[in-house]
């Protein structure tokens, strides 16, 4: 017999719609779960079953009257468990970041990507595992310790959207929230066989989001497939007053089979393909571009010149940012304050105690790149540089309808192995950020499994504003495949 949990959020979207189920046994069986899964996965950082118990019956009230008249439109995700990462606020619940610094941190308020899915009736179980503040590939820059990845417990999940992505995989949830500035939602749903979109920026409110890097920031969603991440996707974008980078642009309703395959343009570019990268992450990737082909996608071999140029950019532009927006976190106005001799020795001793190491080097390289002096040879150049590579995508995209390409050089590595060493952190990066400096939508599917039995990812990008293609094309590759269907054992 199906158990509950081995559902997808459609499928049990429908069992609640029939009365085969409820929100309330669906919720139970996400918190045993939960209970059975995460002393070895610790995807969760705080479970709030009290509110997610309490919002399940509201949800089957609602589910309830709709079955007895069915006038007004029950949204698909209307009594479907979710989890949220822990950099998305959610009110009155502990909400931390991965860090010290917010220990204890309760907000007064809830996103709004949060507010959207909680008002359409979903359920939320608690709050994800991250890389402190985000700012990681493997989740290991946690405060609160590293998230295992369910396919092998001594491998990392990815990062930073770790907790999620691994909570996705041990089907502790329907679906997660996450968040991208430069990969995390793609390469940790890469690492742990799920599928996660990395919307458009400004096409997702970040009212709510802790910021990181306030120009690469966006909100994302993983789940087990593609069609179970369009209804999260819609109902949590669209024009946001609460946020002025939030785009007015009308959310269209993807309608996930109307894509025509046929004559489809795909892009394969030949600077991901590197030397050293996993030979096997390479034959999975092309042989998930012949799927496309033999659905009668035409690929071509396109070129982004300035490819090379994402990491360096990258690592400088986000620092920088996030130098200055974690700059409020100083024991005053938020969380845990260590008692100085004066207000200087506070917040030395809040700050230097309270971040972790990666978080610090960073707002020293963002300080130092914004500096007097340094501002055009670092920041200045980078922010050109940029141009450089957006330009890349948009001339791309008019010869391309989409770009195919792998998510990360490697499958997921162990726990511990890149310890001391940041840069070949940073170069985990190299095949998610040039979509994050572009603003451009992505999406991380499953096309396979290593010789280790795990997981390796494809993404597609498409152009700004264009995530219904990547819903749809995505869908169409689930409907012939299976690679999406495989659970880890657990
Ligand atoms: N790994 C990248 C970083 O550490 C991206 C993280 C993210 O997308 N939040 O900055």
């Amino acid at each position: 017999m199906t158990e509950l949990s081995d559902l997808n959020l459609l499928e049990a979207a429908q069992a609640l719609r029939s009365g085969m189920t409820t929100s309330q046994e669906l919720t139970e069986t996400c918190l045993a779960r939960i209970e059975a899964c995460d002393d070895a996965v610790q995807a969760f950082l705080a479970l709030t079953p009290d509110l997610a118990m309490q919002q399940a019956k509201s949800a089957d009230e609602r589910i309830l009257s709709w079955r007895k008249k069915s006038d007004e439109p029950l949204p698909l995700v209307c009594g479907i468990p979710l989890a949220v990462k822990d950099v998305l606020c959610l009110q009155d619940v502990p909400t931390t970041c991965g860090s010290r610094i917010l220990e204890g941190f309760r907000p007064p308020y809830t996103a709004t990507s949060v507010q959207r899915l909680i008002q359409a009736g979903s359920v939320i179980l608690g709050k994800t595992n991250t890389d402190e503040f985000a700012m990681g590939s493997s989740t290991e820059n946690s405060a609160y310790g590293p998230t295992h990845n369910p396919w092998k417990l001594e491998r990392v999940p990815g990062g930073s959207s770790g907790g999620s992505a691994a909570a996705v995989a041990a089907r502790m949830c329907f679906a997660a929230l996450g968040t991208d500035t430069g990969g995390s939602v793609r390469q940790p749903a890469s690492f742990c066989g799920v599928s996660g979109l990395k919307t458009s920026y400004g096409r997702v409110s970040r009212y709510g989001l802790i910021a990181y890097g306030s120009s690469l920031d966006t909100v994302g969603c993983l789940a087990r497939n593609a069609a179970d991440l369009q209804p999260i996707f819609t109902i949590m974008a669209g024009h946001d007053p609460l946020d002025s980078t939030c785009l007015v642009d009308p959310v269209p309703q993807v309608s996930l089979d109307q894509i025509e395959l046929r004559g489809l343009r795909i892009g394969v570019p030949r600077e991901y393909f590197i030397e050293g990268m996993q030979t096997e992450v390479e034959t999975s990737v092309r042989e998930a571009v012949g799927v496309y082909e033999s659905l009668g996608a035409v690929v071509s071999e396109i070129s982004l010149p300035h490819t090379d140029l994402a990491v360096p950019v990258y690592y400088l532009i986000a620092p920088a940012e996030a130098s200055a927006n974690l700059a409020r976190f100083d024991g005053i106005r938020f969380g845990p304050r260590i008692e100085g001799a004066d207000l200087l020795a506070e917040y030395l001793d809040t700050r230097g105690t309270l971040f972790g190491s990666e978080v610090k080097r960073r707002i020293m390289l963002g300080t130092y790149a914004l500096s007097a002096g340094y501002y055009d040879a670092y920041y200045g150049q980078a922010q050109k540089v940029r141009t450089l590579i957006k330009a890349d995508f948009e001339e791309a995209f008019q010869k391309v309808d989409l770009i195919a390409c792998p998510v990360a050089p490697t499958t997921a590595f162990p726990i511990g192995q890149h310890g001391d060493d940041p840069l070949a952190m940073y170069l985990e990066d190299v095949f998610t950020l040039p979509a994050n400096l572009a603003g451009v939508p992505g999406l991380s599917f499953p096309v396979g499994y290593d010789s280790d039995g795990l997981p390796i990812g494809m993404q597609l990008i498409a152009p700004h504003l264009a995530e219904a293609s990547l819903l749809q094309a995505t869908h169409a590759y689930q409907s012939t495949t299976a690679w999406h269907k495989e659970q880890p054992s657990l």
